[in-house]
């Protein structure tokens, strides 16, 4: 670490740097410039994500060491890069993380999530585990107004739950949710807010399962499922959305989903599972690949939020920056208590 003197105070930060399978370190780091149209953010919470919790495991395919991750943010502005517009320095804002190219073929058709350039902080720039990130202004949000920087930095995931929603559900429909993960449980509320009548999450952790329940969700373990499912729709589930992503989530919902339903696939536990295809193509169910988020459903995730519709009551809680690296270990070995963790980089920021 280096020696910080007075002239060098200011310009260097505190961040969380991944540097391969398990080893996370707090480092001293230069403040990121703000390049043309960004915008300087003091990060006041960030979340840990799932995704993150497979980079720090060695099985991410696109995180690569040395790297400050961090993508879930909400954080006050201190500074604008020449040309960067429609906020001002002091604004609390809430980040899009995905930076699309808007000038490819998917981009044009508005499919910026799935953009053939697309970028997203955190994974191919520098992350928000750290006192200060750059981010293009044009994928800011504004904070919801009074909402706590934790709750506030939900909207990235919670965009993630809206648009599988709309992929696949009908409102005032049921459904069937693997996963009483952070994803799981928002997709759980988000559910609820689009009218669901009867909700079933499943998951193997009772204690996650709990959260679940309080939450308004039925509830049943993988071994239980088919008899809840019998038991809460006696006319069967067309949509089950897999918040997981391994092989048995996924051959369960291609099995037990209604004929003509739909399998929304949101978690990416695994890349390869054998799954019962002629079943699904003889019951014709369709199997939708959910990816991120578009800015709209984004918006839509801050404005439930902002609304008080989602709460991170019992599940989520918070804990200063340095304590990452032991955050990461209990989720890896399973000892965590919360299912949500957010970091608080900045002191005073809540
Ligand atoms: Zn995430
Ligand atoms: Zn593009």
């Amino acid at each position: 670490m280096r020696k910080r003197d007075d002239e060098e105070r200011g310009k260097t930060m505190q961040a969380i740097v991944y540097h391969g399978s398990r080893q996370l370190t707090l480092a001293e780091l230069d403040v990121p410039k703000p390049g043309p149209g960004e915008a300087l953010v003091r990060v006041q919470a960030v979340g840990v994500c799932g995704s993150e919790l497979e980079g720090y495991l060695g099985h991410s395919s696109v995180r690569k060491a040395p790297l400050v991750m961090g993508h879930e943010f909400c954080g006050v502005i201190e500074g604008l890069g020449p040309g960067a517009s429609g906020f001002l320095i002091g604004d609390r804002v809430i980040a899009n993380p995905l930076v699309s190219c808007g000038t490819c073929d998917r981009c044009r058709i508005g499919k910026g999530n799935i953009c053939r350039q697309r970028q997203i902080i955190g994974i191919h720039r520098p992350g928000a585990f750290a006192e200060y990130v750059s981010v293009p202004a044009a994928n800011l949000h504004a904070a919801p107004a009074g909402l706590d920087a934790g709750v506030a930095s939900l909207a990235e995931p919670l965009a993630v739950c809206i648009h599988a929603l709309k992929l696949g559900m009908r409102p005032f429909e049921d459904a069937v949710i693997f996963g009483a993960g952070p994803i799981g449980l928002l997709t759980l509320q988000a559910g609820l807010a689009m009218g669901a009548r009867r909700l079933l999450v499943v998951d193997r952790q009772p204690e996650r399962l709990a959260f679940a329940e309080t939450l308004g969700a039925e509830i049943a373990t993988p071994d239980r499922l088919e008899e809840a499912c019998e038991r809460v729709f006696p006319g069967g589930a067309d949509t089950f959305i897999d918040c997981v992503g391994v092989q048995a989530t996924r051959e369960q919902a291609i099995r037990l989903v209604n004929p003509g339903g739909s399998v929304i696939l949101v978690g990416l536990g695994q890349d390869e599972s054998l799954l019962p295809m002629n079943h699904a193509v003889r019951q014709e169910i369709s199997l939708i690949g959910s990816y991120t988020y578009s800015d709209a459903d984004f918006a839509q995730a801050a404005a439930l939020l902002a609304r008080g519709s989602i709460t991170g009551r019992n599940w989520m809680t918070a804990c200063s920056l340095s304590e990452a690296p032991r955050v990461f270990a209990d989720l890896a070995d399973g000892t965590a208590r919360f299912s949500k963790y957010v970091l608080i980089p900045s002191e005073g920021a809540r």
